[in-house]
């Protein structure tokens, strides 16, 4: 149990460097995110301590709760799983990033919630990169219709896209990075949709498995849970 999470996000901090490294681009470009999905308050509390501010859930009432119980200002935290438009009303007040945006109406519900306490959520449009049934996210060609609608909103950023990329085994990274370049790609031909509210500098892609490959193709902000907080028990 007894996991050393300052010295797993040392060591995911020198991947993410040696990978900037092999890309020829600078450390400072890529985000981590603490992903501490079912892993306890503590966890956070810890990793927040060795300096760890950026941290992802997926789930609405695991958020909402994290969210509640610990209040430091300069923790940023990212929801980075499926959506519900009833559940977005519990996030508004507090989560800086929804990573996982696939229709208008979860944009609608956000700048609604959002309005009436002024605040601006950021958000990333999440695309089925992997294609896969089981996976949440729309079409490349459903996003254009998604970011005209953003382009009007006051309360929402869209700040780029976020994708997941079929699970593949550590050794095996080498194989989606189709994947990340094609995620990369979408986002580079919807840059024309860019606007106030609507800009797409933001690559959110990369697990404990693949954030080298993702990297290497571009990532901003990579999600990585197991390499810091260990293994989960579903
Ligand atoms: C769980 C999760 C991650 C982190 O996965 P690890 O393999 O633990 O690094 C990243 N993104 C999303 C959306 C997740 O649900």
């Amino acid at each position: 149990m007894a996991e050393d999470i300052c010295h797993n996000i040392t060591t995911v901090s020198n991947r993410i460097q040696k990978a900037c490294q092999r890309a020829g681009r600078n450390p400072d470009e890529v985000q981590l995110i603490a992903v501490s999905k079912l892993k306890p308050l503590e966890d956070i509390k810890r990793a927040f301590k060795c300096g760890q501010l950026h941290f992802g859930e997926n789930r609405a009432k695991e958020l909402q709760d994290k969210m509640a119980d610990y209040e430091e200002e300069s923790l940023q935290w990212h929801m980075v799983g499926n959506l519900q438009t009833n559940k977005i009303k519990y996030m508004v007040d507090r989560v800086n990033w929804i990573h996982s945006i696939e229709k208008k109406k979860y944009l609608r519900e956000i700048e609604k919630r959002a309005s009436r306490i002024d605040r601006i959520i950021n958000t990333l449009i999440q695309i089925n990169i992997s294609g896969e049934d089981q996976k949440s996210g729309c079409t490349a060609e459903d996003v254009p219709d998604i970011l005209e609608y953003a382009q009007g909103l006051k309360h929402v950023r869209v700040r780029g896209l976020m994708g997941m990329a079929t699970y593949v085994g550590p050794d095996e990274a080498e194989q989606v990075r189709p994947q990340f370049q094609q995620l990369r790609e979408i986002r580079d031909q919807l840059r024309t949709y860019e606007a106030d509210s609507v800009q797409l500098d933001e690559l959110s892609m990369g697990m404990t498995n693949d954030m080298e490959v993702a990297i290497e193709e571009g990532a901003t902000m990579v999600r990585v849970g197991r390499a810091i907080f260990g293994e989960r028990n579903y």
